[in-house]
């Protein structure tokens, strides 16, 4: 018999101890796992995550972070150097992966090329000696849900990237899983067909409850798909947190140059203290664009940030945070630093347009400040060029600091 990756992932058998709670929605906990391949590749380190049941979470991170590595410890392909993987707070460390109860989906699913689909998806059930109905009708229900119903006769050679990705989520599912793992599913899945593919995901996970743990390079689908998403770099969790947070709230200089599209403004600044006061200046202009009454603020700053002549920090914004007003003379005229942390505040900056990224209903523009580059998100300006002199207006009560020697988030 030809074994593929993932019929060794399990299924619920009539002697799996979890059987039982078959169609119950199960809690997923990965405590202070490691893993370390040959040549000192810290694969993933410490990493703790808990998943409610029926919660789906999104993880997030470039390639060689540590995602495959973590979802195949979870499946039982992997074992964990140290840490332990719980499911309803029972170690499943130790139990082989035909009884982990759970299904993940590879990154390149690979199907068995000489069975029909419907073979394919029926491979592993055969084995478990469900009654031919019940097989049926699992089947049936599946390819109902994943719009495969048409290919179940086709050999695998004769599907589409997509086809081929719903078959393999459709041979995942059949066996009623508690917990789906999927590893990359939308890659190679461009445009309209990648999106499609992810909402029938979502829903699929959705209407079975499944605690669904979902791997991706993309930032996007990540925002798109997860209840929670957790950023990961290097191996470690850089941030867990609901879209909104990861997106407004990041906490680590990673997660600000990494989510979103474009992804934080990051502006190395430089800082005069004075006081309760303390002057901020972009690296490479003259005049101070913003200063901080400390005294006002709601989290309280890091005593390096008083440092003389410190450049270890970035300013970070997001684009729509910034605004641009065309004629520069129609603001302020002389551009004074702003008290930042009190309402409305607000910082301007002389610039001029060197790129409009056309977006449909959105602008982004590059404007160049001196050395500096700031992007700006305009759905009002559509009559700015490029080469324009513009004044870009910065919300203050929007502005993160990130220290670029810890990347931690200090305002
Ligand atoms: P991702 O899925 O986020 O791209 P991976 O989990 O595949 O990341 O890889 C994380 C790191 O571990 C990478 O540096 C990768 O080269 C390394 N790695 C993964 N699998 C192995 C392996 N079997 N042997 C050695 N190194 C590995
Ligand atoms: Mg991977």
């Amino acid at each position: 018999m030809i074994m593929q990756p993932s019929d060794a992932i399990s299924n619920p058998t009539a002697e799996s101890p979890v059987s039982a709670t078959r169609g119950v929605t199960a809690r997923l906990e990965i405590r202070s796992v490691r893993r370390v391949f040959r040549g000192n590749v810290v694969a993933v380190s410490d990493v703790n995550l808990s998943i409610n049941p029926g919660e789906f979470v999104a993880v997030v991170g470039p390639s060689g972070s540590g995602k495959t590595t973590l979802l195949r410890m979870i499946a039982g392909l992997e074992s964990p150097d140290s840490g332990d993987i719980l499911v309803d707070s029972r170690s499943i460390r130790d139990r082989p992966p035909r009884l982990r109860n759970l299904a993940l989906v590879f990154q390149d699913p690979a199907l068995l090329p000489h069975l029909s689909v419907e073979q394919n998806i029926a491979f592993s059930l055969d084995r478990r000696r469900l009654r031919r109905d019940e097989i049926r009708s699992r089947i049936q229900k599946c390819s109902h849900e994943l719009n495969i119903n048409h290919l179940l006769n086709r050999a695998p050679a004769e599907l589409s990237g997509g086809e081929r990705r719903r078959v393999a989520l459709a041979r995942a599912l059949v066996r009623l899983p508690r917990i789906l793992l999927l590893d990359e599913p939308l890659s190679s899945l461009d445009g309209p067909l990648g999106i499609a593919t992810r909402d029938l995901i979502v829903r699929i996970a959705r209407d079975h409850a499944l605690t669904t743990l979902l791997v991706t390079h993309d930032q996007a689908d990540a925002l798109a798909v997860g209840d929670r998403i957790v950023v990961m770099n290097q191996g470690r969790i850089e941030q867990i947190g609901t879209p909104d947070d990861v997106y407004r709230e990041p906490e680590t200089r990673f997660v600000a140059g990494f989510i979103g599209d474009p992804p934080m403004n990051l502006l190395p600044c430089a800082f005069k203290s004075d006081g309760d006061r303390i002057a901020i200046r972009l690296e490479g202009i003259d005049s101070p664009i913003i200063e901080i009454d400390t005294t006002k603020l709601p989290t309280r700053l890091d005593d390096s940030i008083r440092r003389p002549d410190s450049t270890r920090f970035d300013l970070a914004f997001r684009c729509e945070d910034v605004r641009i007003h065309l004629n520069p003379n129609s603001v302020d005229k002389t551009i004074e630093p702003r008290v930042a942390a009190g309402s409305g505040s607000r910082a301007t900056i002389d610039a001029v347009v060197a790129r409009l990224e056309f977006r449909g209903y959105e602008t982004i523009a590059a404007l160049s400040v001196g050395p500096l580059e700031i992007k700006a998100r305009s759905t009002a300006n559509p009559q700015i060029r490029v080469g324009d002199r513009v004044r870009a207006e910065l919300d203050l009560n929007k502005v993160h600091m990130f220290d670029r020697t810890s990347n931690l988030r200090i305002l």
